[in-house]
């Protein structure tokens, strides 16, 4: 007779890849472009101009243009990071369907009226 009392595998997760930093090291840093990489996608989305926006990171506090932080396009989407602490101000991925965007590290976005 035999008998299986929970010998199989319980298969344990793998934390490899548990939250690691996107924006790498000063050794090894990750190469990203400035505001201007990620106008295209939000002006299809909400029709404004961003790059000359100004914003406040929720992190440190910081209030710079838009133009100014950097854009990490090679992330699942668009990485957005302030340019004094390297928090990430927003996110921005897009599926055939729909847009995500995430801007909970924004205190605020100051955008210009047109004309
Ligand atoms: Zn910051």
């Amino acid at each position: 007779m035999t008998a299986n009392n929970g010998s199989a595998s319980p298969g344990a997760e793998d934390p490899r890849f548990e939250d690691r930093d996107i924006a790498g090291t000063t050794d090894n840093p990750i190469p990203h472009l400035d505001g201007n990489a990620a106008a295209g996608p939000l002006w299809e989305l909400f029709r404004i101009d961003i790059i000359a926006a100004i914003g406040r990171c929720k992190n440190c506090g910081a209030v710079r243009v838009f133009g100014e932080a950097a854009v990490y396009s090679d992330a699942p989407g668009i990485v957005v990071r302030c340019s004094s602490c390297g928090g990430v101000l927003l996110r921005l991925v897009e599926t055939p369907t729909k847009f995500w965007l995430d801007v909970s590290g924004l205190s605020y976005l100051q955008i210009d009226r047109e004309g």
